[in-house]
């Protein structure tokens, strides 16, 4: 198998002929062409499934469509029926002048079309191909949802309009650059665990941005970023199963953005390496098709790799490392400045969430005790009451009180320090206690009193708890201040509001306090 092209690999040429030679006799190919529009595209792959149907020669389908302004996600759906070993690969056509949106396809006996779709088949015995997609460009940790969008039109993520992203992270704004600006900057979008590039196109005057194929609404996308020596090194990673595969001939769909990325004078960079492999070519596309795990996908920004061979793999020895394929100005030895940046901001990113976190927990958290707050154990109280409200819980609802006996003294005998470890330790026989004890929240009421909420439990087990409590709480001994003791009161919730429950806790606690302290009173 031979490929010849006028252009050797791929160059900035407005044309690029070639050619390419299939020496086996077993190898066959095959033609398709259709007009090719929104309306008749899942026809037309199911025209082609039908053919590749009686024909189980059909190992490879290349295609070239003029996708402009379509959606193709109802295509690449009915493309995915195709037979599951039919791999496919190809591009969508466009205008160099990336103004024109005019573009064709065509081929022998079929014709010139404006809005068509050019299949090429090929297959037999002796033909073997293997098909990958590599993009270089690296994802972001920080994720954001796609929370509005309508086709290409990508309107909010998290909820606010999509330029605010490039405007607050990269400083980015709707101008002529734009898209200039954003080709470093893409978003990778989760595809079934894939991530896909998406290439902000465009912005539009309400914020919204254009973008280079279909988003979905739910996905989560994060930026990435680009820059040539990450590229090259992703290619050189992610290169050599081409060369294990030993290919004869190499094509390529790569994007046009790719070309503006690189611009002119260095666009060979990243499909030179593979001309070290097998003769390679290819095409610059509007949109990279691939199927993987017999999944269609869009792609953009990236460059599907097509290896193809006619007979075995020859032995061995004969495998190109492309790691160590050398380019020119090849200076990938030097970890570049913005992987440096990336990392940086990643480090930075992961401080920062672990900041939030702390900062989420002190919000909920006594300080003294690490035991809920009053707002926080105030709130679980009403959550609990509304599940109960709202059936969807039915368990019953206990509150458990306590206040430390005595308490002032502890302060005025040994000092405000003192008092503090006091409070403490209860906190710790509180803790220590309701280990094991389901659906069980503790909080700091204020002071030296303290408040249990059990969202499952009746008021004799309940009061059996802070029978419990009571007598651990008894039986430590301080350093300074000896022994304390504590009193409890213990009630159950009706139908009731919030206030009312903490009416009769406190009542019951009161009562236990007028009984003479160190004790537990249950009030129904
Ligand atoms: P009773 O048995 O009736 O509860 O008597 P008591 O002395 O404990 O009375 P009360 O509950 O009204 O007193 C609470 C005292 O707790 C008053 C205040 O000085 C002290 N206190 C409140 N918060 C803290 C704290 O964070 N640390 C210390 N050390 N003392 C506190
Ligand atoms: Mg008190
Ligand atoms: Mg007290």
């Amino acid at each position: 198998m031979k490929i010849k092209t006028f252009n050797l690999s791929l160059t900035s040429a407005k044309i690029i002929l070639t050619c390419t030679i299939f020496e086996y006799e077993t190898t066959q190919a095959k033609i398709l062409q259709f007009p090719f529009g929104e309306e008749s595209a899942a026809q037309d792959a199911a025209e082609l499934k039908k053919y590749c149907d009686a024909s189980p020669w059909v190992q490879a389908v290349e295609m070239h469509a003029t996708i402009m302004n379509m959606s193709m996600m109802e295509f690449c759906r009915e493309m995915s029926l195709l037979r599951e070993d039919i791999q496919v690969f190809g591009g969508g056509a466009f205008n160099p002048d990336m103004d024109d949106e005019t573009a064709a396809v065509f081929s022998k006996g079929n014709g010139f079309l404006e809005h068509g779709i050019v299949f090429l088949l090929l297959g037999g015995t002796d033909f073997h191909t293997y098909s990958a997609f590599i993009s270089g460009w690296k994802p972001l940790k920080r994720k954001f949802k796609v929370t509005k969008a309508d086709r290409e039109v990508l309107y909010e993520l998290d909820g606010k309009p999509a330029l605010d992203v490039y405007r607050r992270f990269l400083n980015i704004d709707r101008n002529d650059k734009f898209f200039s600006n954003t080709l470093e900057f893409p978003l990778f979008l989760e595809h079934d665990g894939i991530d896909i590039l998406r290439c902000p196109l465009a912005a539009n005057d309400d914020d919204s941005l254009v973008m280079s194929s279909d988003m979905q609404e739910g996905a989560d996308v994060r930026l990435a970023y680009g820059d040539p020596e990450t590229i090259l090194a992703s290619i050189r990673e992610d290169g050599q199963k081409i060369a294990d595969f030993c290919p004869e001939v190499i094509q390529t769909f790569s994007c046009a953005a790719r070309r503006a990325f690189w611009g002119d004078e260095n666009i060979s960079d990243e499909t030179i390496l593979f001309n070290s492999v097998a003769p390679t070519t290819g095409f610059y596309t509007h949109g990279e098709f691939l199927r993987i795990n017999g999944d269609m996908l869009n792609f953009n920004v990236t460059l599907v790799i097509v290896a193809m061979r006619e007979g075995d793999m020859p032995q061995t020895g004969q495998r190109v490392n492309i790691a160590k394929a050398q380019i020119d100005k090849d200076n990938t030895e030097k970890i570049p400045i913005i992987r440096r940046f990336v990392s940086f901001i990643e480090a930075s990113t992961a401080e920062l969430e672990e900041m939030n976190m702390k900062l989420a927990l002190s919000s909920v958290t006594d300080g003294l005790t690490r035991l809920y707050n009053r707002a926080e154990i105030e709130r679980k109280i009403r959550n609990a009451l509304d599940r109960r409200k709202n059936q969807e819980s039915s368990g019953n609802i206990s509150l458990i009180m306590l206040d430390i006996d005595n308490f002032k003294k502890v302060n005025d005998i040994y000092g405000h320090k003192e008092g503090d470890h006091v409070i403490q330790a209860l906190a710790d026989v509180l803790r220590n206690t309701t280990t094991g004890v389901h659906s069980c929240s503790l909080g700091r009421w204020g002071g030296e009193e303290f408040m249990i909420l059990l969202s499952d439990s009746n008021m004799d087990d309940a009061a059996a708890l802070a029978e419990k409590i009571r007598l651990a709480f008894a039986s430590v001994s301080y350093e300074t201040a000896g022994c304390q003791t504590v009193s409890i009161g213990v009630t159950q919730a009706k139908d009731e509001n919030a206030d009312a429950l903490y009416n009769r806790v406190d009542k019951a606690l009161y009562m236990a306090k007028a009984a003479g302290k160190n004790q537990v009173v249950m009030l129904v």
